[in-house]
């Protein structure tokens, strides 16, 4: 060895990430396991990572060629669905000195504050038992990193996993999105409008395990092209949990000049919202889907009441998902900023809905009489032209939106 080479390190560290709701799965749970394994996988070669993921015992260490990538690949592993939290741990022989070294190198980097050990092992046949191994490892971190010990409510707890062939260390756990894989579950399409709230919906059903391809209805003339933009942004934030992200963009100007030759101002945006369900029933039959998501929560705006929920649902025969439907617009914002698509969504556009409508859409509807005003138009027409003139453009993880 060169004297000017820094010396070897006695340890090396992995991303160790683990799943919380995949656990539950019994009969299926190799297979959740895989499809965990292919988005880390998927996602870890986006950001441009050359790592080796490995299932282990319940829990993906992942190898990169140097330290110096453990923060990018934190940043992409914890945007993943299925995944509940993750560290950067040392990877050390199952013995105790090396775990005690490793403890204390780990507390050390931390940030100060009180803290604990919690052990794990998955390997019972090791000497000592899990209250032992913590017992042993504590005076090591004292030594070392000299702070309060908290068992209750500490700031900072020191992780100790022991497996059959190797142990992992870490003193930082960060949360995951939890929830499932991608892929998990069959398709839907997700009613992406450029606000807030249907970016952070259809994240939701992203980890609930959906799949999903996004539409939005685009009335070219009325809101011009800078939507467009913001969508391909959302879209590059949300593909990090997919590892891609359809997108169909339906021309709606023809259907909303029909809408709007029949149908007063007060009730145009129900009869849009409507009209944009007979469309997205057609296009669930060519991308296979087997649900619409909206951004929809109850009471927030005028077409969000029940009665005018009840209408606008009506007109679809595909199920609707609603994740936001009981949540506070506080609470959305909140996530919104967790997920990283709140700063493009609050970025100014036109949305097709205020097209030609009135100053104060109506609250309430009648079905009947909605159905009256619709009468006339020619559905079949309008939603095949729709159909017809809808593109297809597919959205990778936007490597900006890492912030690291
Ligand atoms: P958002 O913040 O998502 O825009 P919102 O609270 O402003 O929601 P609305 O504008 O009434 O509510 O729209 C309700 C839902 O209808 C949206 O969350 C979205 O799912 C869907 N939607 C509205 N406009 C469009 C559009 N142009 N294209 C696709 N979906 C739309
Ligand atoms: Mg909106």
């Amino acid at each position: 060895m060169n004297p000017a080479d820094p010396p070897v390190r006695s340890s090396r560290r992995v991303v160790l990430a683990h799943y919380g709701e995949v656990g539950l799965k019994r009969g299926n749970r190799l297979s959740f396991e895989r499809r965990l394994r292919d988005r880390l996988r998927e996602g870890l070669e986006h950001a441009g990572l050359k790592a080796r993921v490995a299932l282990t015992q319940g829990r993906y260490a992942i190898s990169l060629p140097s330290d110096d990538a453990l923060p990018r690949a934190m940043s992409v592993v914890t945007r993943i669905p299925g995944v509940a939290n993750a560290s950067a741990a040392y990877v050390v022989e199952p013995e105790i000195e090396a775990i005690q070294e490793a403890a204390a190198t780990a507390l050390a980097e931390a940030p100060p504050g009180s803290f604990k050990v919690e052990t794990r092992r998955a390997d019972k046949s090791f000497p000592l038992n899990s209250i032992e191994v913590s017992q042993a490892v504590a005076p090591a971190c004292l030594e070392r990193s000299p702070r309060a010990v908290d068992v209750h409510d500490p700031d900072i707890t020191v992780h100790v996993s022991i497996l059959k062939d190797a142990a992992y260390v870490s003193a930082a756990r960060v949360p995951g999105p939890g929830g499932l894989p991608v892929g998990s579950t069959s398709r839907l399409l997700s009613f992406l409008s450029g606000g807030i709230d249907s970016a952070v919906a259809t994240w939701l059903m992203m980890r609930r395990g959906a799949r999903v391809t996004a539409v939005h209805f685009h009335n070219r003339t009325h809101e011009g092209t800078a939507v467009l933009e913001k969508l391909e942004d959302v879209c590059g934030v949300l593909a990090w949990s997919a590892g891609r992200m359809p997108m169909l963009v339906v021309p709606f100007e023809a259907c909303q000049r029909a809408i709007v030759g029949l149908v007063p101002a007060e009730y145009r945006m129900i009869v849009y919202r409507r009209a944009m369900l007979r469309i997205a029933d057609q296009l669930g039959r060519t991308e296979r889907a087997l649900g619409i998501v909206t951004g929809d929560s109850l009471g927030q705006v005028a077409s969000q009441t029940a009665e005018n929920i009840r209408t606008i649902h009506e007109a679809a025969t595909l199920p609707i998902y609603a994740p936001l439907v009981g949540s506070d617009k506080a609470e959305i914002v909140a996530l919104a900023r967790r997920i990283g698509t709140f700063d493009i969504s609050i970025r100014p556009h036109a949305d097709c809905c205020s097209f030609l409508i009135a100053k104060h859409p109506a609250t309430v509807s009648n079905i009947h009489e909605i159905r009256q005003f619709e009468s006339a138009v020619d559905w079949d027409a309008v939603v095949a032209e729709a159909v017809a003139g809808t593109e297809k453009t597919v959205h990778l993880p936007d490597p900006d939106a890492l912030g690291a």
